[in-house]
């Protein structure tokens, strides 16, 4: 049963060939076989899960099924849960159980999904191989010996949907947090318009960036995925007016003499990556052209300077975000000799490496002497950005690249921050810029690993992205079903 896609399990159910109680105790096994070792939950919740599982099956019998009733997902534990612990893989927030539910998980659960547990992740999303995690990083399904890295920040949902321990699981995307895990473990990762899905009761990292989406194994799971969590709220003051609807199966927007423009990025051409991602990313290039796409050449001028203007902006929203756990109002309190000291003693009790060099680089570049000379310039360099992106599809409806410059690298790698950095050289501008973006699998490289390419297209396009990504899939053809644990 794990084996199935979220829309073959949502097809079975509803003809009735399954029931969701079934299903989920088939992932609760797997999470009872697996999850220690893919450490890929923090929290799991399977009396929630058994619960809503049951409630699923009564409203099909009743006649009533919701659009994804019965389906078992994973939660990353950025969202808020009411009465479910949810720890930002932070120590800050170790024991913090939330009295009110985040809309997009809300959303989720007025769709009828099943709720198996909160999934790792970077702490406070910040990072990009989960190991910042204070629970640990996650592992990559797809190599179970030498321990890769799943991803990150989302890299306990990719590490859970790859390795069958949930059916699909929702991320965050702040600079490249759903795309990057999703790319190098197989799977789609889906970074929607910012505004799209609501951002309330997510733990805020760098607000203007922070974009929930899905993680799924296929396109037509991340439509549906999208689909019932996006939407309008009130309590978001960047929440899009409009809601999102795309039912799979998905139309083509190739073949039959379907003219489309794809865009690939003339800048990227100069940047290294390996051998396998230029190999893959060409062939992928070279099947949407006989499938009739014309490709074209655009220019994004300045977006090799995106990673600089992100490692600004970024932290500098964290510093101010992260301003709140002081250990007054919730969250880990370590008592000092008197209030100052007790922020003192709590902050550097409660966060990790990353997350105060965070705050330390946010803090320095927002200083008055800073100011203009950092933030600014940065502010500027997105501004820019966004404009060349407008101008790009001008001349093309959607562009094309890579999601990464190579495959899965092992959790012991001893990278420097900026090292780390720099992995987000290929995501992080479409945050600068809002746009929506999703990585899908272009194919599997030399050792065997999947690699992965982003659909990146105008604001508010996510269906066309969609539509292409699912060519590209179709073409790649790969089966993303590691052999490691899926039992093949
Ligand atoms: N790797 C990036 C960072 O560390 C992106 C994180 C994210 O998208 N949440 O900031």
């Amino acid at each position: 049963m794990i084996n199935l896609t979220l829309t073959e399990a949502l097809q079975k159910l509803n003809s009735g060939e399954i029931s969701a109680v079934e299903l989920t105790r088939a992932y609760l096994d797997r999470i009872e076989k697996y999850g220690a070792d893919l450490n890929c939950y923090i929290t799991t919740t399977p009396e929630r899960a058994m619960a809503d599982a049951a409630a699923s099956d009564a409203r099909r019998a009743a006649g009533n099924a919701l659009p994804l009733d019965g389906l078992p997902i994973a939660m990353k534990d950025l969202f808020a849960t009411r009465g479910i612990r949810t720890t930002a893989a932070s120590r800050m927030l170790e024991n913090f159980v939330p009295e009110y539910e985040s809309t997009v998980s809300q959303n989720l659960i007025n769709a009828g999904t099943v709720l198996l547990g909160k999934a790792n992740l970077d702490e406070f999303a910040m990072g990009t191989f989960s190991k910042t995690s204070y629970f640990g990083a996650p592992i990559n399904p797809w190599q179970m010996e030498q321990k890769l890295t799943a991803g990150g920040s989302s890299g306990g949902s990719t590490s859970a949907v790859a390795g069958g321990l949930a059916i699909a699981a929702t991320g965050t995307d702040t600079g490249g947090s759903i795309r990057f895990p999703a790319a190098i473990t197989g799977m789609v990762g889906m970074k929607p318009t910012y505004g799209l899905c609501s951002r309330w009761g997510c733990v805020a990292f760098a607000s203007s960036l922070d974009t929930p989406g899905p993680i799924t194994r296929t396109v037509d799971d991340a439509a549906l995925m999208l689909t019932a969590m996006a939407g309008h709220d009130p309590l978001d003051s960047t929440s899009a007016p409009n809601g999102f609807i795309c039912n799979a199966p998905l139309e083509p927007i190739l073949g039959d003499g379907k003219k489309l423009r794809v865009g690939v990025i003339r800048e990227f051409n100069d940047v290294k990556i390996s051998d396998d991602m230029k190999a893959l990313f060409e062939k992928r290039i070279a099947d949407l052209k006989s499938m009739g796409a014309e490709i074209v050449e655009v220019s994004i001028p300045n977006i090799l300077d995106a990673l600089a203007a992100y490692y600004i902006i970024a932290p500098a929203e964290a510093s101010s975000n992260l301003a709140r756990y002081d250990g007054m109002r919730y969250g880990l309190r370590v008592e000092g000799s008197d209030l100052i000291d007790t922020y003192k003693k709590t902050r550097a009790a409660g966060f990790g490496d990353e997350v105060q060099r965070r705050m330390i680089i946010g803090t320095a570049v927002l200083s008055s002497e800073s100011y203009d000379v950092y933030f600014m310039q940065a502010a500027r360099v997105r501004r820019m950005l966004a404009d060349s992106f407008n101008t790009a599809f001008e001349q093309c409806d959607l562009i094309v690249c890579p999601s990464s410059a190579g495959t899965a690298m092992p959790l012991d790698s001893d990278l420097s921050p900026l090292e780390y950095y720099a992995l987000d050289l290929f995501t992080v501008a479409m945050n600068l810029a809002g746009v929506p973006a999703c990585s899908v699998p272009c194919g599997l490289a030399q050792n065997g690993l999947p690699l992965g390419m982003q659909v990146v297209g105008p604001r508010f396009d996510d269906k066309r992205v969609l539509q292409l990504a699912k060519h590209i899939e179709t073409a790649a053809g790969i089966d993303n079903r590691p052999t490691t644990i899926m039992g093949k």
